[in-house]
């Protein structure tokens, strides 16, 4: 009996553990392209110029994560204009301004995790260097201590991170060891580049790609970005991920789908 309570007891603890699992979404940029051919797809190919920028926070009992930081935070507030020729962007309120909306500052976030270390993913990095750091082991050498020979991370963007703690990983995680949150390595589009998959409540699971890939068309086409670290490793990857969206029955949400983005909630809104 007293087994049988105990059991019990554990059961009622994991329900309500996945129940309080709640994922929030924040809008952290947009993107415009005339020409998309950098992401190997003809401007043929799919008629999709604008991208969603996101950002993400997963409140769970056991801590506080923060997904993906979205573009840099100096852009935020700024009007729409054109970064690089032929990509407009535009960044309206920061992450940080939404996380009070909250009532939070970065200071409640206890852990951050980046899909990886592109200007679009770690925009507001160094205000969350009081955040335990997940990162791959091979994202880390990259982006930290040989940038100089991968032009496409921006160093400045999250400096701060150096002193922050540390947990280096060296593929999967599950990051509150009760299958809710879990960090899936799935590399080439940068030397550590990773995906997150999620199993909540009410909502079910649910794959957070990172930048496994950008557009749909990247999907059905399988292509990769010119600008990946390696292109064999990420065709990988996105047969590892495919084979486990298959495998558990997630849905994938293309994290820059701008359509799929619109018809999602928004902080203060969320998912459980
Ligand atoms: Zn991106």
């Amino acid at each position: 009996m007293k087994h049988l309570i105990s059991t019990l007891l554990l059961l009622t603890a994991a329900v309500t553990a996945q129940a309080d699992t709640k994922l929030y979404i924040f809008d952290c940029g947009y993107f415009k392209f005339s020409d998309i051919s950098m992401f190997s797809l003809d401007n043929s190919e799919t008629d999709v110029r604008e991208m969603f920028v996101p950002c993400y926070l997963i409140e769970h009992e056991k801590g506080r994560l923060l997904w993906d930081g979205g573009l840099p935070i100096e852009m935020a507030g700024k009007p729409k204009h054109e970064d690089q020729p032929g990509v407009e962007v535009e960044y309206k309120r920061s992450v940080v301004d939404q996380l009070a909306d909250l009532e939070l500052t970065p200071e409640d976030i206890d852990l951050a995790s980046y899909s990886h270390f592109h200007y679009d993913h770690v925009g507001a990095a160094n205000a969350f260097s009081s955040a335990t750091l997940l990162i791959q082991q091979t994202e880390y050498d990259a982006a930290f201590l040989h940038p100089e020979t991968n032009p496409v991370f921006t160093p400045s963007l999250y400096s701060e991170l150096a002193n922050s703690s540390k947990v280096f990983l060296n593929g999967d995680h599950d990051v509150f060891g009760d299958g809710s949150v879990t960090i899936i390595s799935a590399p080439g589009h940068t030397p550590g580049h990773q995906t997150l998959l999620l199993n909540l409540k009410n909502t079910g699971k649910i794959m957070l790609s990172g930048d496994l890939y950008h557009f749909e068309a990247s999907r059905a086409l399988r292509r990769t970005p010119t600008f990946n670290t390696d292109q064999a490793e990420t065709l990988r990857s996105i047969d590892k991920v495919e084979a486990m969206l298959k495998d558990t029955g997630a849905t994938l949400w293309i994290e820059h789908n701008k359509a799929l983005a619109d018809t999602l909630r928004k902080s203060p809104e969320f998912y459980d």
